[in-house]
């Protein structure tokens, strides 16, 4: 499969499509450096765009640098954070992850050591790498997970697995517009349940059996 037009069809697919309540890191108003970056992926775990956007907000509003946030009480990042979902385990994970910028001089530009940082997993850090390194990585979220599989470009069980076998499979040079594309693909066409096949792009190249 050409892996390039794989992307493009897809991105041609929802370019006029309207995506209400969801919002783009590049419209938020706040730095697009590693360590905001960073706090708001962690936010975004498990939890809508719009609060996601709303927690991220008000906490960088209030603190807006790890010097500010490390110092911060917990009760008042639980407040603030208060809309995403495990507000509580969050505050405490964005005031060490804060602690640990200062300390560190800032966010390892390197995934192993990204990940031994608290709530950070491989999704988040390579979130990272992608949208504030601008380093070539794969984010694999459930969306890219479940595409990805149902295509049949890869056959795995985790995401983890997804990704490191996707690293196989597409050139570096297209790696970053992998999580973009297939997120925004995943919740207009290639939806969880009921996929709209008919109105999907690739449909000729898709292995998924149950395409209609
Ligand atoms: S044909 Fe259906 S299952 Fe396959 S990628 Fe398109 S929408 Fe998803």
């Amino acid at each position: 499969m050409d892996l390039r037009w794989l992307l493009t069809s897809m991105r041609g697919s929802i370019e006029r499509m309207a995506f209400p309540g969801l919002i783009d890191e590049e419209d938020t108003w706040w730095e697009k450096d590693p360590f905001h970056i960073l706090v708001a992926t962690v936010l975004s775990q498990r939890t809508r765009d719009l609060n996601t956007y709303h927690a991220s907000s008000e906490l960088f509003q209030r603190f807006n640098t790890p010097e500010e946030m490390s110092e911060a009480s917990i009760e008042e990042l639980e407040s603030l954070v208060r809309p995403v979902g495990f507000y509580r385990a969050k505050a405490k994970a964005i005031k060490e992850i804060a602690r640990l910028v200062v300390e560190n001089g800032g966010v390892p530009r390197d995934i192993d050591e990204m990940t031994r940082w608290p709530m950070v997993g491989r999704k988040t850090a390579n979130c990272v790498m992608t949208y504030a390194f601008k380093e070539p990585a794969i984010c694999v979220d459930t969306h890219v997970h479940r595409i990805s599989n149902r295509l049949g470009i890869v056959s795995c069980a985790t995401p983890d697995e997804t990704e490191m076998a996707l690293r196989k499979v597409f050139p570096k040079a297209l790696w970053c517009e992998i999580n973009g594309t297939m997120v925004r693909f995943g919740q207009k066409i290639c939806l969880p349940r009921n996929p709209r096949c008919s109105q999907c792009p690739v449909r000729k190249e898709c292995a998924y059996p149950d395409k209609k």
